[in-house]
């Protein structure tokens, strides 16, 4: 039996929509809901990604100050941009994209952002709140994970989750929302230190790969039945893409798709969710800015 396809595209569509909704009230009031977005460099991967971040701005009918930057901005210019966007009362949200050339570092970077417009979620004070249930911006791909299981109405409470990777912005925030009650579930988080990683997988009624591995797991390791979301994007090399490249996951997904009950395609599941989401906190930190007003 095939598995169900997540559809991350229709459900990234719906939060972005509410995400409008939510702005044009805004705007009527008069605060018109603004994102900071930081581009340093030319790297194409994060040039594409900015850019579909201002595209699903302007579809939400919010405002975008793009700023690019050449590779040789010093860390210190950076800082003093960063101070100006936390200082001007109409930037609701402040995106600057990583990774950043290697002479900045990224931690001063990201502690340098006002929390209230930390829309990321990488802010220690932001990931301090989330581990104690605070009010404060969740991380886009880890909280776009959560609510595509709850929008597919997947079974979470008291399932067992393995999550495969344990990075900052996705692994580590992943595992500690899974565990908070209204997600319940029970979560195992696997690494390049884990020594089996195929029993642990094999033991997850979901299963959450986020590695950046291509087909690091492969349709053995999946029980039969589990659901399957891919957080990995892969570049893979492919003479027959008009790009020279096509994007694929963590997970083996033709071969997966026979063995899970429900799976994320790459692209089109996870990855819409991460734009969606990061809408939701924006206009969430413009609410903020009205009702402080
Ligand atoms: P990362 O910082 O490189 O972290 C990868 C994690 O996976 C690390 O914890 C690493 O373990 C673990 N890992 C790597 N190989 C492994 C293996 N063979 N067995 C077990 N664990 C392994 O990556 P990231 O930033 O979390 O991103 C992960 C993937 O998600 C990437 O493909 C990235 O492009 C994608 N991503 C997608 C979105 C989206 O919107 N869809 C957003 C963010 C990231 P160690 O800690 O032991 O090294």
């Amino acid at each position: 039996m095939s598995a169900g396809i997540i559809d991350g595209k229709a459900i990234a569509l719906r939060v972005r929509e509410d995400a409008a909704v939510r702005t044009a009230a805004l705007k009527a009031a008069g605060v018109e809901p603004c994102l900071a977005v930081v581009l340093v460099g030319e790297d194409p991967a994060s040039l594409s990604y900015v850019t579909g971040k201002e595209k699903a701005l302007a579809e939400a009918g919010m405002a975008g100050r793009d700023i690019r930057l050449p590779a040789s901005t010093t860390e210190t210019e950076l800082l003093d941009l960063v101070a100006r966007l936390n200082a001007d009362p109409s930037v609701d949200g402040i995106l600057v994209q990583l990774p950043l050339p290697k002479h900045i570092r990224e931690d001063r970077v990201i502690v340098a952002i006002d929390p209230a417009k930390d829309v990321d979620g990488f802010h220690p004070v932001s990931i301090g709140n989330m581990v104690i249930g605070r009010p404060g911006f969740l991380p886009c791909t880890p909280h776009g994970v959560v609510v595509l299981l709850k929008e597919m109405q997947v079974k979470t409470d008291g399932a067992h989750i393995v999550v495969v990777g344990r990075s900052n912005i996705v692994g580590k925030p992943l595992a500690n929302l899974l565990t908070r009650r209204d997600v319940n579930a029970t979560v195992t988080v696997c690494h390049t230190g884990t020594k089996d990683l195929a029993e642990h997988t094999r033991r997850a009624d979901i299963l959450i790969a986020a590695a950046g591995k291509p087909r690091l797991v492969s349709g053995d390791m999946i029980r039969p039945g589990a659901v399957v979301i891919d957080v990995g994007v892969n570049r893979v090399e492919d003479p027959t893409a008009k790009k020279g490249y096509r994007l694929v996951g963590d997970v083996d997904f033709e071969a997966a798709k026979e063995t899970a009950s429900l799976i994320t395609p790459v692209p089109g599941g996870v990855g819409p969710m991460t734009i969606a989401m990061l809408m939701r906190n924006v206009v969430e930190s413009a609410e903020n800015r009205s009702s402080r007003a």
